[in-house]
């Protein structure tokens, strides 16, 4: 049976998302490129998940596999993860290394 997310995919949460801004993404390379063409991702409608490096609680495991696990994830400061109780499931953070939350 696939995981299914908690958290719909979609604009509003990817805008208030603060994966852009942790600390786990901060030095990788590849999610650097991905921010560099970022506008440009937000202009296209539907978005693609695997262009966005945030919102993994809803897509899961990040793309990019040079993240670092060693830092603090920023999702117990999220917004999206208070409106959905995010702590009440599993896995309760780092969605980008541990797959969506359920
Ligand atoms: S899921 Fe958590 S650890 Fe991963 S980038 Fe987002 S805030 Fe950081
Ligand atoms: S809970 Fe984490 S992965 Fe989900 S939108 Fe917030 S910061 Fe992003």
């Amino acid at each position: 049976m696939s995981a299914q997310a908690k958290v719909p995919f979609n604009r509003d949460h990817v805008e208030r998302c603060l994966c852009a801004k942790c600390p786990v993404q901060a030095k990788s390379q590849c999610v650097d490129e991905k921010k560099s063409g970022l506008a440009r991702v937000m202009a296209h409608n539907p978005l693609s998940p695997a262009d966005i490096p945030g919102e993994y609680c809803s897509t899961g495991t990040a793309t990019c596999g040079d993240l670092d696990g060693s830092q603090q994830c920023s999702c117990f400061d999220c917004p999206v993860y208070e409106q959905y109780s995010l702590a009440e499931g599993w896995p309760t953070c780092y969605y980008c290394m541990n797959g969506l939350a359920q």
